[in-house]
């Protein structure tokens, strides 16, 4: 059996989003964006977005708390249903490439697991 070269070097050629762990051992401290460096949180570890940010997802209440306009955008058009955690791959398919960097941020002595999710190219 022949396997054509180009049809499998394009299925090797995926969109990619790269996606992080990050472990921060200061409960109280929030996530820094990486584009600008503004904290996403304020002293009561309330969100506080910048522009970059292109959503956060609780990855065990498996919901999002927080959306931006484009990211609501390319959810509708894909009509992806999200029922399990958010990946790499789920972003990959909303259109996303190297453009979004994820972030999944774990802190000291808390279950939860987040997903941070920058957009490097909003101006
Ligand atoms: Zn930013």
């Amino acid at each position: 059996m022949e396997i054509s070269l180009v049809n499998l070097s394009n299925a090797l050629i995926t969109r990619r989003v790269s996606c992080a762990s990050v472990y921060q051992a200061a409960s109280v401290a929030g996530l820094c964006c990486p584009v600008c460096g503004a904290a996403q949180e304020d002293e009561l570890q309330v969100l506080r977005p910048c522009k970059h940010l292109a959503c956060c997802y609780d990855q065990e209440a498996q919901q999002f708390t927080f959306k931006s306009d484009d990211f609501k955008q390319r959810l509708a058009t894909t009509k992806i249903s999200l029922t399990d955690e958010l990946n790499a791959q789920v972003l990959a398919q909303l259109g996303y490439e190297d453009e979004l960097l994820a972030l999944e941020l774990t802190r000291a002595g808390c279950w939860s697991r987040e997903l941070f999710a920058f957009n490097f190219n909003v101006s």
